[in-house]
């Protein structure tokens, strides 16, 4: 069975080979080898298909040459093999040839789709979408956000599969590339190609990109590494055969069947451990490593049971990945005994299966039948992958399987970038709104228009992975009300109510303040006269955390009536030796119709300066002004408390809506001549309506928007002169 990464480079000390004596590629043997590949598990159909895909991506990259100085399409077709290896289906194998055409030459995704279907068109799209992110630099604290930016990128397994493979093999022909740019190439494969691998269980690919990786980022080290390595292992031989030998006889002992054997550290390992736990290199290799393969999970812990009887286990390093396997898929029972010699002897207990998946993790369930039903082991793995991804259709057969599965590892998430290179997570559906908000709340609460990869768009346009986001604010602008319709975050639909509330409060309390006054003037007393120790001794009667802007808020949300208010701090400074004062009439409150959301014109009577008014509160609504005569004030009359003077200020700067209603002839053109005669009057119509009422008489109900009384009664003026207008009347319901 193949394993993903089974390459010669990955055995031993074959990873020692130098970049420089990479030999040149005969394009014709390989091409041999990666039909006999597809020859054990394709039919002879796919493979002419497959095959056409390579003459195809041999054309569209005749010409093009590699660093190595190999003709470009060696590069797709040593990628393929990978894919081969793993067993993939004919989807992804034609991807995989064609994986460069779309970015590196002129050949449109439509015309993959046309040839080669619409599937592997999909798969070579992915990959060139993961390409051009792939060219954004990051920062490298941000590598996690980059792997689950690409992760959620790829939607397709197969996608990513590809791009390892990928990856894998630009990795094997580093040698030939710049030393700058091989640094950057093989620090991003450590930071972000590795892990996923990982992630993906694929170790062997994961082992051989983390050894490549320190080849090419550390030489030096690698080399000494290696020759050290190379060194212990003579040394080490006979105490690996001793313990081997013992383990391979005391097992058949308890009645178990098993397969021992020694395990290599890899060098980056070995490196790793040096780094990071302080230790030195004899210490690191001081520690042996065996495998025992056997037939089934009870053997596992039979075998465990009989190990721990023949050597003494290292207490708090028995972990068992059987019964709570790792994200991955990983499985094994590991353990540490102190072996002969006193030294530590690491032990990893598992079945063949949970081999090959702790091998090829993702790839080992994958391979492509037609004819079978998914084994025990895949029906596992199934499992696993619905936990990591969003199955789209639960299909008996691996085919098909591999066909509707769809990877999502982070589905709730997309990642996009900033102009600077950082990457932020949002949730999925997020808009440029919430990318301002996520970024900074100032930027949210400033920003009008936003380039999404360059382009003006509106605010509210959905996101998209890997996009680049560019904010653009105003100093002077606000939060939108309309925003919460469409952000999807926590942080913007809280930073936006927080905002409009704040600016509610401002409006509220600058009307309280107003009020207050009046009703301090109806005490007889000045505002001044209500100074800050007069405030202070009111406030601290109020409670424990009021201020006297929350009793000014409240009093222009009508949750505190301004006139009591202002003969409890009479009495207060009274108390505090103020001298009483005279009582003189209350002024009124002048309203200018602009306050914003403390002071409203009311909707039944909808009245326009000039008109008696008369100012209601209302809890937790502030200011309610009506006319005079309107019916529904009739209703409130015993709330007498809440009714406050107020006044029309005499130069009103904006228009106010009124509604009027005019009976008419009804004759052919008499809505235009009305309606010319309202524009003729300086006023704007804001909204009409008809009676569908055929009879000799039409009723027509118009809103109109008039300055103030004097230039609504102008314009009814103006429209009795119209000889079919019978009547003009105001409409106050
Ligand atoms: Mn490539």
């Amino acid at each position: 069975m193949a394993t993903p990464g089974a390459h010669p480079a990955t055995k031993g000390e074959a990873t020692l080979i130098a970049p420089e004596i990479l030999a040149p590629v005969d394009l014709t043997e390989n091409l041999e080898l990666f039909r006999a590949k597809l020859s054990l598990y394709l039919k002879p159909e796919e493979i002419a298909r497959i095959e056409s895909a390579y003459v195809f991506s041999a054309a569209a990259h005749r010409g093009q040459l590699r660093s190595s100085g190999d003709p470009y399409v060696s590069h797709p077709l040593a990628v393929a093999g990978t894919i081969a290896d793993w067993r993939l289906d004919p989807q992804a194998l034609i991807a995989a040839l064609l994986h460069d055409v779309m970015e590196d030459t002129a050949i449109t995704k439509q015309e993959i789709a046309d040839r080669f279907g619409k599937s592997a068109a999909e798969l070579v799209d992915g990959v060139s979408k993961i390409d051009r992110i792939e060219n954004q630099s990051y920062e490298e604290a941000q590598a996690e956000n980059f792997r689950k930016m690409l992760l959620a990128m790829a939607r397709d397994v197969r996608v990513i599969l590809i791009k390892l493979a990928d990856r894998l093999h630009n990795m094997r022909t580093l040698g030939a590339v710049p030393v700058e740019k091989r640094h950057r190439i093989a620090r991003e494969t450590l930071d972000i190609y590795a892990p996923i691998a990982n992630r993906l269980g694929l170790n062997t690919l994961y082992r051989e990109l983390q050894e490549l990786s320190f080849l090419h980022l550390h030489p030096l080290r690698y080399r000494v590494l290696a020759k050290a390595v190379k060194g212990a292992r003579g040394n080490r031989r006979e105490v690996v055969g001793k313990i081997m030998e013992t383990l391979r006889r005391r097992l058949p002992e308890a009645g178990i069947a098993a397969e021992v054997m020694g395990r290599e550290k890899h060098l980056y390992g070995v490196y790793r451990k040096m780094r990071e736990k302080h230790l030195s290199f004899s210490q690191v290799l001081d520690i042996y490593g065996f495998r025992v393969i056997v037939k089934d999970i009870p053997t596992c812990y039979l075998a465990l049971g009989a190990l721990h009887g023949s050597y003494k286990p290292v207490p708090g390093k028995f972990k068992d990945y059987i019964a709570i396997p790792k994200a991955n898929g990983y499985q094994s029972l590991h353990t540490t005994l102190i072996g002969p010699y006193g030294t530590p002897v690491e032990v990893q207990i598992r079945t063949a299966e949970m081999h090959h998946v702790a091998e090829s993790g993702v790839a080992s369930h994958w391979l492509y039948k037609d004819d079978n039903a998914l084994s025990e082991l895949q029906q596992k793995t199934h499992k696993w992958l619905q936990s990591l991804i969003e199955l789209q259709s639960a299909s008996g057969d691996s085919a098909e399987f591999l066909e509707h599965v769809k990877v999502d590892l982070f589905p709730g998430e997309i990642y996009v970038f900033t102009p600077k290179g950082k990457i932020l997570g949002l949730a999925r559906g997020a808009t440029s709104v919430d990318f301002a908000y996520a970024v900074h709340t100032d930027i949210g609460n400033r920003c009008v228009a936003c380039r999404i990869n360059f382009e003006l768009m509106p605010l509210r346009t959905e996101l998209r992975n890997g996009d680049r986001i560019e904010i653009i604010t105003a100093t002077h602008a606000n939060p939108n009300p309309a925003w919460l319709s469409y952000v999807k975050s926590g942080k913007a639909r809280a930073q936006i109510r927080h905002f409009l509330k704040t600016q509610q409060h401002e409006e509220s309390a600058a009307l309280g303040e107003r009020l207050l006054a009046q009703a301090v003037t109806g005490q007889g007393l000045r505002p001044g006269d209500i100074d800050a120790a007069v405030w202070e001794r009111f406030v601290r009667s109020c409670g424990a955390k009021t201020t006297k802007r929350d009793v000014l808020t409240d009093i222009g949300l009508g949750k505190r009536l301004a006139a009591i208010v202002a003969r409890r701090l009479a009495s207060v400074r009274e108390a505090g030796g103020g001298k009483p004062a005279e009582h003189k009439p209350q002024g009124a409150i002048i309203i200018h119709g602009s306050e914003g959301l403390s002071v409203q014109l009311a909707k039944c009577c909808r009245p326009i300066p000039g008109d008696p008014i008369v100012g209601i509160i209302r809890k937790g609504q502030g200011l309610l002004v009506h006319t005079h005569d309107c019916r529904s004030i009739g209703k409130t009359h015993h709330e007498r408390d809440n009714w406050v003077d107020v006044e029309w200020e005499p130069e009103t700067a904006r228009l106010f809506e009124v509604g009027i209603r005019i009976v008419a002839e009804n004759r052919r053109g008499v809505l235009a001549k009305v309606a010319a005669e309202i524009a003729a009057g300086g006023s704007d119509i804001q909204n009409v309506s008809m009676d569908d009422d055929r009879g000799i008489y039409t009723m027509l109900n118009f809103t109109l928007q008039v300055a103030h009384r004097v230039h609504l009664a102008r314009v009814m003026r103006g429209l009795r002169h119209i000889p079919e207008v019978l009547r003009i009347t105001r409409t106050k319901e």
